[in-house]
């Protein structure tokens, strides 16, 4: 089963573009570096940074803008999956109305206590 993770910005909600598969670790150290990449992105907002050989992308999702983070620059950056689950978080989902699993748990991965669900999107 494939589970595809992408750099996703809270603020803006919008994406990087990346897919890739079964390693959100690997997309957490781009997630560090992105001050560095914002600066770049600052000064050459069209330079594009390959990275698929890093990750086993293809060519077509694993060339990413500096532009894209100098755009995202001080915001909230979060490694975060095609589930809308986020690197770092429970995870967990919960049943909304209507029978759907529309709600998911934000808080730390490990928390005590009860899940907290808020909407999932
Ligand atoms: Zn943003
Ligand atoms: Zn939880």
């Amino acid at each position: 089963m494939s589970h595809y993770w992408d750099v996703a910005c809270l603020d803006c909600d919008d994406e990087l573009g990346l897919r890739v598969n079964k390693d959100p670790k690997g997309v957490a150290r781009l997630v560090a570096t992105a001050p560095s990449l914002a600066v770049l992105g600052e000064s050459w907002p069209n330079i594009h940074i390959d990275v698929y050989e890093s990750f086993l992308l293809s060519p077509e999702t694993g060339i990413i803008p500096a532009g894209w983070f100098a755009r995202h620059k001080g915001h909230r950056l979060v490694v975060r999956d095609e589930y809308n689950g986020v690197y770092g978080d429970c995870n967990e989902w919960g049943e909304g109305g209507e029978g759907g699993w529309d709600f998911i748990c934000r808080l730390p991965k490990g928390h005590l206590g009860d899940h907290v669900f808020s909407k999932r999107k």
